[in-house]
Order: C-alpha cells, then sequence, then structure tokens
C-alpha cells in the first residue's frame, strides 16, 4: 500500500510505541478459537489480522484452541478450523496449542493466587452470587466466606479438584473489590466444579477455569505479546491485567480490542447457523449459501479475494457492518483476470442456422480471456444447431434490445454473424426454436469491415455441449428483515437456493475439477462443487454474477 507511514492501523501504532519503548523486543500473536462451531468471515478477519501482524513486524503466530469449556467442544471443529486456518494461508508452522494442555498451570496459578491471599473458596450458590454482586448503579456485598484463610482455601481447592463437591457446590473466586465500578473486578469466579469428560485431558479434571482466568494465563504461557480481541472485552481487559500482575508473569500479555467485522444481510452467528444445519435447511456447515469458510471455499471463493476484503474493512475500534456487495467486488477483482471465459447457457433455446450445411464442424479460435492473453486459446466447434440464452432472443423487443428478434442480425461470439428469420413456438406459445442464417464473409477476425451490428451474443455447440448442473444462490436469511417469523421459525428467503437441472456447457469445460472456477461469459463467476460433482455429471455454484451496482468506497 501507498503511504504506508500515514495508513498504519491503531494496533500497529500501539505495536510500534510498545516497541520504541522497549515494552516488548519482538510480536507474538495468536488467534484463539474456541473449537464449537465453524469459522466465519469475522474469523477470518481476526485470523489474517493477527498473522498479518506477525508477518509484518517478523514476529510469530500461533494457532490456539481455546478448549477450556468441555460441554460444547468437538474435535470436529479442530479440524475444521485447522483446515480454514490453513486454507487462508495464515502459517502456524509447528505453533499449534491447546488452552487444555495448560489446566495444571492454570490449576497452579490459582494456588499462588490463594496463598497470595488474592483468591478464595466460595459457597454461594450461582444466584447468590449474582444477587450479592450489585448493579451498575450500586456496589456488591461482600461473600461471607471471603475472609476464609489462605489453610481453608488451599484445602477446599484441592478437595474441589478432587471431586468432593457437586458441580456448583463451591467456586474460586478472585479477591478483587466488591464494590468495582466495573463489575467484572466483582471478586469474579475464575474455576468451577464440572463434571464431565473433555475431548483432550478426558477424566483428569473436574474443574475448569472460567475464560477470563484462563486467557490472560494461555497467552502469558505462550510469550504472546498482542492479545488482539474484539471489542466485547474491552471492560475485562483490568480483569486480564489483573490476572498476569498478580501471577507475576515476566513478560506480561497485553489485551488490544477491535471491532467485529458484520456483514449486512448475512447471518453469521453460530446459533442460527447451528439451526439451519439442524434442521436441515442447508446442506451442512459448508452449503454455499453460508459465510461459514468453509462455505465461501466451496462456492468458490479465494483466500486472496478474503484477504482483499479485510483489507479494505480496515481496523476500527466502533462496530459497524460491511455490505455484503463489497465482498462480491473482491472474489469479481480477484478471478475477472486469472480465470478463463467459456461459453454456458443457462436457460437454453435452440438456435438452428438453415444456410449452414448440415452435418458441418468448423474449429473457431476463440481467446480465452480477451483481457488476460496469457490464458490462451481454444478451439470451440461451430455448427448448424447451436444453444442461446431464452433472453438472448425476444420476438417483440422493446427499444434498445439489440439482441435477437425478427430481422434483426448480431454476432455470435468468436464466429459469425446471424440474422433472425423465423421462430417456432410449441403448444403453449413457448419459443423453442430461433431460425437465422449467417453470413460467411462475417467470420470473427477475417478482417471483415462491412457493416455493423450492435449485439453479440454467446452460443454452445448443441451436439458437442456438456450437460451440467448450476446452483444460483441468494442469501439464505436477511438479518435486517428479520431472523424470525412471529411464530418462532426461521424467516427464510425461498429462493435461497435455485437449481438449474440442465445447463449447456461448451465443450472446454470438459474435465472440470472440483474448486475449478470460470467465468460464464456475460453472465457471472462459477465454481465447480467440491462435494456433489462428478465427471459424469458436472455440478457448478454461482459465486458472483458480473452485474454489481457495488462502488468501492473512497
Ligand atoms: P461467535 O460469536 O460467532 O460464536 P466467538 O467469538 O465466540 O464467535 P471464538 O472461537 O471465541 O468465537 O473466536 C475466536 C476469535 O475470533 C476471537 O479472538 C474473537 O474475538 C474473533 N472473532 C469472532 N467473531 C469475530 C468477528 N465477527 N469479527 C472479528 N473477529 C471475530
Ligand atoms: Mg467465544
Amino acid at each position: 500500500m501507498e503511504n504506508e507511514a500515514v495508513s498504519k492501523n491503531f494496533i500497529e501504532q500501539f505495536i510500534d510505541k510498545d516497541l520504541e519503548e522497549g515494552v516488548y523486543d519482538t510480536v507474538h500473536t495468536r488467534f484463539p478459537p474456541e473449537p464449537n462451531g465453524y469459522l466465519h468471515i469475522g474469523h477470518a478477519k481476526s485470523i489474517l489480522l493477527n498473522y498479518g501482524l506477525a508477518q509484518k513486524y517478523n514476529g510469530k503466530f500461533n494457532l490456539r484452541f481455546d478448549d477450556t469449556n468441555p460441554t460444547k467442544e468437538k474435535i470436529e471443529f479442530v479440524e475444521s478450523i485447522k483446515a480454514d486456518v490453513e486454507w487462508l494461508g495464515a502459517d502456524y508452522e509447528d505453533r499449534l496449542f491447546f488452552a487444555s494442555n495448560y489446566f495444571q498451570q492454570m490449576y497452579e496459578g490459582a494456588v499462588k493466587l490463594i496463598k497470595k491471599g488474592k483468591a478464595y473458596v466460595c459457597d454461594l450458590t450461582a444466584e447468590e452470587i449474582r444477587a450479592y454482586r450489585g448493579t451498575l448503579t450500586e456496589p456488591g456485598k461482600n461473600s461471607p466466606y471471603r475472609d476464609r484463610s489462605v489453610e481453608e482455601n488451599l484445602q477446599l481447592f484441592e478437595n474441589m479438584k478432587n471431586g468432593m463437591y457437586e458441580d456448583g457446590e463451591k467456586v474460586l473466586r478472585a479477591k478483587i473489590d466488591m464494590a468495582s465500578p466495573n463489575m467484572n473486578m466483582r471478586d469474579p469466579v475464575i474455576y468451577r466444579v464440572a463434571h464431565m469428560t473433555h475431548h483432550n485431558t478426558g477424566d483428569q479434571w473436574c474443574i475448569y477455569p472460567m475464560y477470563d482466568y484462563a486467557h490472560p494465563v494461555e497467552d502469558a504461557i505462550e510469550g504472546i505479546t498482542h492479545s488482539i480481541c474484539t471489542l466485547e472485552f474491552e471492560d475485562h481487559r483490568p480483569l486480564y491485567d489483573w490476572v498476569v500482575k498478580e501471577l507475576e508473569y515476566e513478560m506480561p500479555p497485553r489485551q488490544i480490542e477491535f471491532a467485529k467485522l458484520y456483514l449486512t444481510n448475512v447471518v453469521t452467528g453460530k446459533r442460527y447457523i447451528k439451526r439451519l444445519v439442524e434442521e436441515g435447511i442447508v446442506d451442512g456447515w459448508d452449503d454455499p449459501r453460508l459465510v461459514s469458510i468453509a462455505a465461501l471455499r466451496r462456492r468458490g471463493f479465494t483466500p486472496e479475494s478474503i484477504k482483499m476484503f479485510v483489507e479494505l474493512c480496515g481496523v476500527s475500534k466502533s462496530n459497524s457492518s460491511v455490505e455484503y456487495p463489497m465482498l462480491e467486488y473482491c472474489i469479481r477483482e480477484d478471478l475477472k483476470l486469472k480465470k478463463p471465459r467459456l461459453a454456458a447457457v443457462l436457460d437454453p433455446i435452440k438456435l438452428i442456422i438453415d444456410n449452414y450445411p448440415e452435418g458441418q464442424v468448423e474449429y473457431l479460435d476463440a481467446a480465452n480471456n480477451l483481457e488476460n492473453e496469457e490464458l490462451g486459446t481454444r478451439k470451440l466447434p461451430f455448427c448448424r444447431e447451436l444453444y442461446i440464452e431464452r433472453e438472448d432472443f425476444m420476438e417483440e423487443p422493446p427499444k434498445k434490445y439489440f439482441r435477437l428478434f425478427p430481422g434483426n442480425e448480431v454476432r455470435l461470439m468468436h464466429a459469425y454473424f446471424v440474422k433472425c428469420e423465423s421462430f417456432v413456438k410449441d403448444e403453449n406459445g413457448k419459443v423453442i426454436e430461433v431460425h437465422c442464417t449467417y453470413d460467411p464473409e462475417t467470420k470473427a477476425g477475417s478482417g471483415f469491415t462491412g457493416r455493423k451490428v450492435k449485439g453479440t451474443i454467446h452460443w454452445v455447440p448443441a451436439p458437442y455441449a456438456i450437460e451440467a448442473e448450476v446452483r444460483l444462490y441468494e442469501n439464505i436469511i436477511d438479518e435486517e428483515k428479520g431472523v424470525y417469523n412471529e411464530d418462532g421459525s426461521l424467516n427464510l428467503n425461498p429462493n435461497s437456493l435455485q437449481v438449474v437441472e440442465k445447463a449447456y456447457l461448451e465443450p472446454a469445460f470438459e474435465g472440470a475439477k472440483a474448486y475449478d472456477s470460470f467465468q460464464f461469459v456475460r453472465n457471472g463467476f462459477y465454481c465447480v462443487d467440491a462435494k456433489d460433482s462428478t465427471p459424469e455429471k458436472l455440478v457448478f455454484n454461482r459465486i458472483v454474477s458480473l452485474k454489481s451496482s457495488f462502488k468501492l468506497p473512497k
């Protein structure tokens, strides 16, 4: 980017200052997902931000699973998250960590706090703790167990660890200040009893640390310098700082918050997506209508396009939503010069060239991408019977319609001029054939300089056409229009998936494989579906159409 010195974001400015002042002599970031679902576009922002900073400052980047809560976590999610992070190009090398491997250190930290008189075992119920906590306008009340001796606390905490209590019977709390204006500082719970099997540590533990205690410890153990998280943790920062200070880490990490990424008209919340998946409304977490990273990949988005998008969004301190069309802009920009532009007809009608000899075929040279010669050329068979898009013919055209209508002449892309002579309808009045004559003098590339035509349309040679299924997508739930109906059901867009059972593709599509993408000329960008496409029956996802009213913000 130009003007790099000026365009540094606020996180980079903090880091520069820390390095200048010698607070840290290196930059070490991490991405700390909880393995309780698939990652989405918002997480991509966090991944690329953290990884990007490590790159920029020649530092290190960790992938750390924040797996301290045994209830919701699954191995399936660990694997999908690793795949997504790798696909985005955030190379964590051998720095893959699991917070659950630090349970012993976290436990020892808690013992240390008790010994310092900074933590105590409390017998209040969850409800009582809430009641004692006070409100934003009133201070809280001290727990009656707050002044237990260090010895008693050590014994009780050990009993907690040894499984002597039921879930919820006792907790360990930090001893901070029940009158603090910051509710998070009112003696927060830092350990709870939970008799649950953990996906990594099995039944080794029946006490588990709370997020606000565990997270700073994880960061400190790994030598993280800048712990970047989202805005809702701003009020938790004093507690983060308290934990790393009281545990006396030599190089305490520093928390910096930024605003979450939200997209307009698109659902990102795990809760809704989970419901869509569980109710079978979508085809799994990678259904191309979702904005999980797996879904974007399946739909045909590229890591480059997501990176471009995240960079355009920038890093900010205030919550806002970004328009979905900006994401579409990025994928168009990324693909437009990289991918071949081939002909596909989604809603076919037959075009018959009456003066072209039956059985004859010629192979025309066609550039694969007019804006990028490097993509080469292909041979396109041309013959008497072609398919064209239904919308490229009109019996009674409106003004400014320059495509085919009776008596009008157009160019067939890469081929000849054809003139519409007549058409045939079926018994329902639907047009099924358009009859034309062609002018052999007008072959593309022949230097023909005679009359001009205003319209160019694409076509597929009927006898050589490949049949394919094509899936067209719209948003499944429009968050702005309301996620739920009055009866509690999800407010679904009935057109979110439209299937074209039989589209016709030109022969150059032969051999297309999973994740290959193309421009369907004059239409949009499409990607071979990785789940359902087979060599016998190709299935394409529409990534994005060519048309857009989106303008890049200045
Ligand atoms: P969700 O709210 O969708 O369940 P989460 O925040 O609970 O997401 P985590 O696995 O805890 O999911 O998040 C891992 C990291 O990703 C955290 O550092 C979190 O701040 C960041 N993150 C989550 N959502 C977004 C978002 N929309 N934009 C940017 N970063 C995000
Ligand atoms: Mg979370």
